[in-house]
Formats: structure tokens, C-alpha cells, sequence
């Protein structure tokens, strides 16, 4: 009998239900502190101290702890549209400016794939290597703008003023 199981790891975000089963509150006021004169964090705002405190004088109001022990807590808010998070905004850029936007192929042709897939999959590339190639293959993809599997015309993604990705029309 092996001594060690097969384990298997996933990364990936939260589910809504899950974040919201892990908060202790939901954010809905858009207001940081109450009108009294002492500065005191308004309830259920983003400084509720239910999500832990930054303050050295007031403790956590979920595990009683201070400033410097206690790990923090989570809180959520509700979004009334959808919108991209800040953290995945310049990798969705990228991820888009590789994809035909109609059958979200990879721009490349199945000799470039192949090619690229082979430099992938050499288990000691360096940092900068990588790096390197992720950028050769997005200049590849970016400079072709008929897509070879749907003949789909593929314009450039740019981040609009708007912060969203927008697909240039020529
Ligand atoms: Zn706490
Ligand atoms: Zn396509």
C-alpha cells in the first residue's frame, strides 16, 4: 500500500455563493463613517470594523483581536452591472488580443501553435524566457486580423476611457 494518495490542487476564484458565505457582512452603505463627532466607522460601509480594524485603539468587531493580531474578515458588495475586475483587467487585454472574438480561437496557425507548444513544453524555461515567448506569440497573434478558422475580421482590443475592452472596427 502506497504511503501517498493521489491529491489534486484547483486554483480558480469564488463562486458568488461562496463569497458570500464566507463574509461576516454585506457592504451597502456608500458612507465611510457615522455624523458623530468621534470618526466612528458607519455600519455595514467598507471601514465596518465586523471586517476587522485599522484603527490602534479599537479592537476587531468579530474575534475581539487588535490592530496587529487580527487577520481581517470578509465583507462583500453587491455589483448592480457586471464589471471587470482591476486585478484580471491587463491579462483579459491580453488573453483578448490573442482570440478571435467569434470562435475564440487562437490567432495563430497550427504550425505556429505547434511551434510554440514545443518551446512551452520544455520544463526549464527561465523567467525571461517565458516572458519572451508569451510576447512572441501575442505580436503574432495581434498583427493577424482575419481570424484562420472563422474568417471572422478581428480588430485590436484597447482598453477604452470607460475601463472595458473595446474592439476597433477597421
Ligand atoms: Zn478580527
Ligand atoms: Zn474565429
Amino acid at each position: 500500500m502506497s504511503l501517498f494518495t493521489e491529491a489534486t490542487s484547483a486554483f480558480g476564484m469564488k463562486s458568488a455563493e461562496q463569497m458570500r458565505q464566507q463574509a461576516h457582512i454585506q457592504v451597502v452603505s456608500k458612507n465611510l463613517y457615522s455624523q458623530d463627532t468621534k470618526h466612528t466607522p458607519l455600519a455595514y460601509g467598507v471601514l465596518d470594523h465586523r471586517m476587522g480594524t485599522s484603527e490602534k485603539d479599537r479592537p476587531c468587531l468579530t474575534c475581539g483581536k487588535n490592530l496587529a493580531d487580527c487577520l481581517g474578515h470578509y465583507g462583500y458588495l453587491d455589483l448592480e452591472l457586471p464589471c471587470f475586475h482591476v486585478g484580471y483587467f491587463k491579462a483579459t487585454i491580453g488573453i483578448l488580443q490573442m482570440i478571435c472574438k467569434t470562435c475564440s480561437r487562437m490567432m495563430l496557425t497550427k504550425e505556429e501553435k505547434l511551434q510554440f507548444m514545443d518551446y512551452l513544453k520544455r520544463p526549464n524555461l527561465a523567467y525571461l524566457q517565458k516572458r519572451g515567448l508569451k510576447k512572441k506569440i501575442s505580436d503574432k497573434c495581434r498583427k493577424r486580423t482575419v481570424c484562420l478558422n472563422c474568417s471572422a475580421f478581428n480588430g485590436k482590443p484597447e482598453s477604452s476611457s470607460r475601463a472595458e475592452p473595446v474592439q476597433e472596427d477597421s
